[in-house]
C-alpha cells in the first residue's frame, strides 16, 4: 500500500510550498488509496516555536488536507512526534555504531573551526581513528560526544529520482554528518530515514533541497538492510527567476494569504498547478478532481513562479460560485474590519459585492462608498461624460426625492428626464451621488434604497437639498 508522508519542521509558520510538498503526498496516496502521514520534525529544539504543530495541523485542515495518521489522531506507526522517539533513534545509532557505519566523535566546536580555517571543507574522520578502548573510556569520563555516519572515502553512489532521473554523487562530496547530537537528539540526516522505514513510507516526497543528500540516506538504508523508498524531489516555488519565495518578504505563508482573503481551496487549487501539469488544460480543479488527476509524470522538472494575479483569477471563480450564506459567512470578519457598524442590510450588501470581489479583501475599496456621504463634496455632481453638473443637481433635487416615494424608483426617474429633457443616464448619474455621495457604488439607485432603506434615502437627499441651497 502507498505510504506518504508530510514531515514539517514546526516553525510557526506553513509556507505555500511545504503546503504544495503536503498536498502532492496526499494527492498522491489518495490516488493510490494509500495513506498520508504527518510527522513533525522538532528535534531542533533550539527553532522551537510554541504552539507551531497547531498552526500546522490547521492550516492543513483549512486547506483539507486530511492525515490519517500523525500527532492527535494517532496510528499504528506513531510517536508521530520526532522529539517523543528518541530512544528509537539510539537504539539504530548504536548499530550503525557496531557495523562501523557510524562513529562517536569528541572533536570541540574549536577544532572544527580550526580544520575549516586550515582550508577544510568537510570533517576529516579525525575520531574514526580513535581505538575502541579510548572511546568507551572518554564515554565513561562523561565527554560529549556525537554521533557521526562512516561515508566512504571513494566512490560514488547512483539512484532513481521519478521527477529528475539518475542522480549520482560521488562519495568525496559527501561529508561525515552528525546523526546523533551530543544532546542525544537526532539530525534530520538520520531521522527522516529511521522514521521513513518504520512509518513504511513508500514514496518520499520533498523538496529538492534534499535532491544531493540523498546518496547519503540511500547507504544508511543499506547499512540497517532496509529498502529505500521510490524519491520524489520538488522544485521550490519562485517570486521571480531569481529568487524563491521566501517567509521574509511576507508572501509566502499559507495563513499571509487567507488574511488577504483568498480562500483556502482557490489556493490549494492555484499552488497544485503550480509545478504539475494535469494535461487536459483545465485550471479549476476540485479535491475530488485533482486526486483523480494526480500523476508522478506531470510533475515538472523546472522551478514555476508564483503569480498571485492568476492566483486571485482563480479565487474569484470559487468567489463568484459561494452560495450566498457561504459569501456573507466569509465577508462578515472583512465588514467588522472596514464598514462596521453601519446602518444597512449587511446580507444585501453581500449580494451586491459577491459579484464584484476577486478576494474577500477587495471588500475594503467596494465598501469604501459607504463612507463617502459624510464627507458630501457637490463637485461629484459635474460629470464630463454625461454632461451634468451642480446647477442640474439643484433643479433636479426636488424631483429626486419625489421618486424616492414612488412605487416603481426607475420608472419615476425616467420621466424625471423626459419631463426635463435629459438623457435618463445623466438623472440617474445626479441621483445616485445625491444618495451616496460616492462615484462608484456597487449599483444604482434603486439598489442603495434597499441597502439604506427609504427614510435613510429620504434623510439623505434632503440634507443634500439644503448643501445645494447654501
Ligand atoms: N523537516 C524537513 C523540512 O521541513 C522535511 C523534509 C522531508 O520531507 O524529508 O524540510
Amino acid at each position: 500500500m502507498v505510504r506518504t508522508r508530510f514531515a514539517p519542521s514546526p516553525t510557526g509558520y506553513l509556507h505555500i510550498g511545504g503546503l504544495r510538498t503536503a498536498l502532492y503526498a496526499y494527492l498522491f496516496a489518495k490516488k493510490h488509496g494509500g495513506k498520508f502521514i504527518l510527522r513533525i520534525e522538532d528535534t531542533d529544539r533550539t527553532r522551537e516555536v510554541a504552539g507551531a504543530v497547531d498552526i500546522i495541523i490547521s492550516a492543513l485542515d483549512k486547506a483539507g488536507i486530511r492525515y490519517d495518521e500523525g500527532p492527535i489522531v494517532g496510528g499504528d506507526h506513531g510517536p508521530y512526534i520526532q522529539s517523543e522517539r528518541k530512544d528509537i533513534y539510539l537504539k539504530y545509532a548504536k548499530q550503525l555504531l557496531e557495523s562501523g557505519d557510524a562513529y562517536c566523535c569528541f572533536c570541540s566546536k574549536e577544532r572544527l573551526s580550526d580544520i575549516h580555517e586550515h582550508g577544510a571543507t568537510k570533517y576529516d574522520k579525525h575520531c574514526l581513528r580513535l581505538s575502541k578502548a579510548e572511546v568507551q573510556e572518554r564515554i565513561a569520563r562523561g565527554e560529549p560526544y556525537v554521533i557521526r555516519q562512516n561515508i566512504p572515502e571513494t566512490g560514488n553512489s547512483t539512484y532513481h529520482d521519478e521527477v529528475f532521473g539518475d542522480v549520482t554523487v560521488d562519495f568525496s562530496d559527501l561529508e561525515d554528518n552528525i546523526l546523533i547530537k551530543s544532546d542525544g537528539m537526532p539530525t534530520y540526516n538520520f531521522a527522516n530515514v529511521i522514521d521513513d522505514h518504520l512509518m513504511g513510507i513508500t514514496h518520499c516526497i520533498r523538496g529538492v533541497e534534499y535532491l544531493m543528500s540523498t546518496p547519503k540516506y540511500n547507504l544508511l538504508y543499506d547499512a540497517l538492510g532496509w529498502e529505500r523508498p521510490v524519491y520524489i524531489h520538488l522544485q521550490p516555488i519562485m517570486r521571480d527567476a531569481q529568487h524563491k519565495l521566501s517567509k521574509r518578504d511576507g508572501d509566502a505563508g499559507f495563513e499571509d494569504f487567507l488574511r488577504k482573503g483568498f480562500l483556502p481551496h482557490a489556493i490549494v487549487n492555484y499552488i497544485a498547478l503550480l509545478g504539475w501539469n494535469p494535461k487536459n488544460n483545465r485550471e479549476k480543479l476540485s479535491m475530488d478532481e485533482l486526486i483523480d488527476l494526480f500523476s508522478i509524470e506531470g510533475l515538472q522538472k523546472s522551478s514555476s513562479i508564483f503569480d498571485e494575479t492568476k492566483m486571485r483569477w482563480l479565487n474569484s471563480l470559487y468567489v463568484k460560485e459561494m452560495s450566498a450564506y457561504e459569501f456573507h459567512a466569509a465577508a462578515l470578519p472583512f465588514y467588522a474590519e472596514y464598514c462596521p457598524d453601519k446602518n444597512i442590510d449587511y446580507e444585501y450588501l453581500s449580494e451586491l459585492l459577491q459579484p464584484r470581489v476577486e478576494i474577500l479583501t477587495d471588500i475594503k475599496e467596494r465598501s469604501a462608498f459607504l463612507d463617502a456621504f459624510d464627507s458630501f463634496d457637490t463637485e461629484l455632481f459635474v460629470n464630463k461624460k454625461w454632461k451634468t453638473d451642480v446647477d442640474m443637481a439643484r433643479r433636479l433635487i426636488d424631483s429626486c426625492i419625489k421618486a424616492t416615494e414612488a412605487e416603481d424608483l426607475n420608472a419615476a426617474l425616467e420621466a424625471v428626464a423626459e419631463a426635463e429633457g435629459l438623457k435618463k443616464g445623466q438623472v440617474m448619474w445626479i441621483y445616485r451621488i445625491a444618495l451616496t455621495g460616492a462615484a462608484a457604488t456597487p449599483g444604482g439607485g434603486a439598489e442603495m434604497i434597499k441597502l439604506f432603506g427609504k427614510a435613510e434615502a429620504l434623510r439623505r437627499l434632503s440634507h443634500v437639498k439644503e448643501i445645494l441651497k447654501a
